[in-house]
């Protein structure tokens, strides 16, 4: 009985110890309902390495900057004749995915409500370059805009595309991209449904060995001007 007790005593304190030391991002994760409920995408091109999962998400200053200056607006406008739509975002850094092996979320995930496929346009956060389009079993219909400061802007789920983003084609900040969807998390291009419907945007740079590093979107994407538009 004794003994049983003090291994009760044990567990408890191992269990306090690990809450303690789970760094306030995966606690935020643990609390989001969505989290929690759904699963999507990540990692642009490939499945993050066991590194990125490791990584803070906290690039370097001189990259940091580059972000802050090259991040002119939120992708997502406010609706002037719907003002109820409403978008939404925490920070869901490295909480857990599942789909094609387990992983850590490498990007921010801007709800939408009302949650239906095609509404909300999606807009170009930067100037640069449309560097890859179409389908991907994890993001799905997506989007990868390298700006001039180097750094690769994804945004994944899409529910369709807008006129001018072909491959290779220039785009401005501001311009429309398509519209946010559920496309994804499936091998099979065209699926959709297996989630709420989102914006996930991930932002990626290459560091100093050219290896392609994950940067937590959320603290970038907080002080970034809401334009108004008609939808
Ligand atoms: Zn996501």
């Amino acid at each position: 009985m004794k003994k049983r007790m003090w291994l009760l005593l044990l567990v408890i304190v191992l269990a306090a110890l690990d809450v303690i030391s789970a760094d306030h991002l995966r606690i935020d994760a643990a609390s989001s309902k969505f989290s929690e409920s759904s699963d999507e995408d990540h990692g642009p091109e490939a499945d993050a390495p066991e590194e990125q999962k490791r990584n803070n998400g906290i690039p370097p200053d001189e990259v940091a900057a580059i972000i802050q200056e090259e991040l002119r607006l939120f992708p997502i406008p406010q609706s002037i004749s719907h003002p109820a739509y409403q978008a939404s975002f925490e920070d869901s850094w490295m909480s857990e995915r599942t789909f094609g092996g387990e992983r850590g979320h490498e990007g921010t995930d801007i709800m939408l409500d009302p949650d239906e496929r095609g509404l909300f346009p999606v807009l170009s956060m930067t100037d640069g370059v449309i560097e890859k389009r179409g389908w991907l079993p994890q993001g799905g219909y997506r989007l990868g805009i390298r700006s001039t400061g180097g750094i690769y802007y994804y945004y994944a789920h899409l529910y369709d595309y807008a006129e001018g983003t072909e491959t290779g084609a220039v785009v401005a900040a501001g311009q429309l991209l398509g519209f946010a969807g559920d496309s994804g998390y499936s091998n099979i291009e065209g699926t959709i449904g297996n989630f709420p419907v989102h914006l996930h945007v991930g932002i990626y740079y290459n560091d100093a060995q050219g290896m392609e590093t994950a940067v937590d979107p959320y603290p970038f994407l907080l002080p970034l001007d809401i334009v108004r538009m008609d939808f």
